[in-house]
């Protein structure tokens, strides 16, 4: 196992009728901004209960925060929250709402000219506004961790900041306020849990047992459950599980001193970018195709994963290809494609992103061998 520090600060209150603690995990006197996204909040009656819960507070809202929230958008917010002076900022939604108001928290203090560089150029900063989450879509695990991904619609990039100024003081994890989701947004959300597993668990073994014995736990919890969310959104013990593995997915626990991979990510983050496709479809697209490319380098890991994980018995051989297999079955389960030929994406897309990664001048996977070319590689097989 190799070395690691943890720690995570945020206080989880999970389960139905939480939302009545929100006054005491909000300073009496803060001057709140209430952030959320596209409306889903009124339609399903959790704007209704934050306000009720607030009804103490001087609170100022600030919506329209887009699904991949935008620079340019939350730059709007920033202003507002400087002009009046806003203290805390709550936010009310899904991930990209959670995110959004991340980068927001350390945008309102910072005192650079410019904060688009806090995620370009991962500009330091050392004061961010106080955070909370009422989270209604289990996914990102953004609830319970420092990382926000940002777009910005003038350069079509999209890119990722971290700090833990940003974790969140609280997160509210009701799985009721999840009842009122599209089948496609649970299958999203489930996905890119999958995923979050798959990229701290699929890479090399270090022998860190409880953390692949935890990672596994995820993604049966995941391909157990999912489907009965998905079948029935208001099961409220099949919704509380899969809210539960998603933040557990990405907590910063599985990760803790083993390999990483996130090259899944960093390419489906420009094929959202370039092409404005769900986070998790994306993800769907790239990480069957790139377990076939690594198959070698991943090989003991995937053997342990398709025996322990998806019961396959058989030759080594049968149980690497079973196990890629299985991967992409399930996302296309859930009824999301795992081909990139299903979406409009031309081929000169992949030599855009293949251009993109040459630019960063950098390597990604867990043995820095995910070079740009190979992510041409990955890219070709999909659209094949
Ligand atoms: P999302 O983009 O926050 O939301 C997707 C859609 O679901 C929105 O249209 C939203 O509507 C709707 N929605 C949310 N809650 C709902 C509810 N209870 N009922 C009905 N509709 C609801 O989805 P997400 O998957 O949570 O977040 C995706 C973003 O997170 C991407 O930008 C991705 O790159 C990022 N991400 C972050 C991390 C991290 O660690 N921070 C990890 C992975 C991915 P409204 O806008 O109307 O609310
Ligand atoms: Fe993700």
């Amino acid at each position: 196992m190799n070395n690691f520090q943890y720690h995570n600060p945020v206080r989880i209150l999970f389960g139905k009728g939480q939302m009545a603690q929100l006054p005491k995990q909000i300073p009496a006197q803060a001057k709140v901004m209430l952030t959320y996204g596209g409306g889903s909040i009124f339609k399903n009656g959790v704007y209704d209960q934050v306000k009720a819960a607030l009804s103490s507070y001087t609170v100022v809202e600030f919506g329209g925060i887009e699904a991949n929230p935008t620079y340019e958008t939350l730059m709007k917010g920033v202003e507002i929250a400087r002009q009046e002076g806003i203290d805390f900022l709550l936010s009310v939604g899904g991930g990209s709402v959670l995110d959004g108001t991340k980068f927001m928290a350390a945008a309102i203090p910072f005192e650079g000219p410019d904060a688009w560089q806090i995620v370009a150029n991962r500009a330091k900063f050392t004061k961010a506004i106080p955070i909370g989450a009422v989270l209604t879509l289990p996914a990102t695990g953004s609830e319970m961790n420092y990382y926000a991904v940002i777009s910005r619609q003038e350069t079509q990039e999209k890119k990722g900041m971290g700090n833990p100024l940003v974790y969140p003081q609280f997160s509210i994890l009701d799985p009721e306020t999840t009842f009122s989701l599209p089948p496609r947004q649970i299958a999203n959300g489930i996905a890119d849990a999958f995923t979050h597993v798959m990229e701290q668990y699929m890479t090399y073994p270090v022998r860190a047992e409880m953390q692949d014995r935890m990672a596994e736990g995820v993604l049966l919890t995941l391909i157990d459950e999912g489907p009965k969310m998905l079948a029935n959104p208001t099961d409220y013990d099949a919704a509380a599980n899969i809210m539960w593995a998603a933040t557990m997915a990405l907590n910063g626990l599985l990760a803790a001193g083993v390999p990483t991979d996130w090259a899944t990510h960093q390419i489906g983050h420009e094929l959202t970018a370039l092409h404005g496709i769900d986070h998790a479809r994306t993800l769907a697209v790239v990480l069957p195709h790139l377990l076939e490319i690594k198959k070698e380098t991943k090989r003991e890991k995937l053997l342990q994963y398709g025996r322990r994980v998806w019961q396959l018995t058989g030759t080594d051989d049968e149980l690497v290809a079973g196990a890629i297999q299985k991967t992409a079955d399930f996302y296309e389960s859930l009824g999301i494609p795992t081909k990139a030929s299903a979406y409009a994406i031309p081929a000169s897309t992949v030599t855009e992103v293949v251009q993109r990664f040459e630019a960063r001048g950098m390597n990604f996977g867990e043995r820095a061998d995910i070079t740009p070319q190979v992510v041409g590689e990955i890219l070709e097989l999909s659209l094949a």
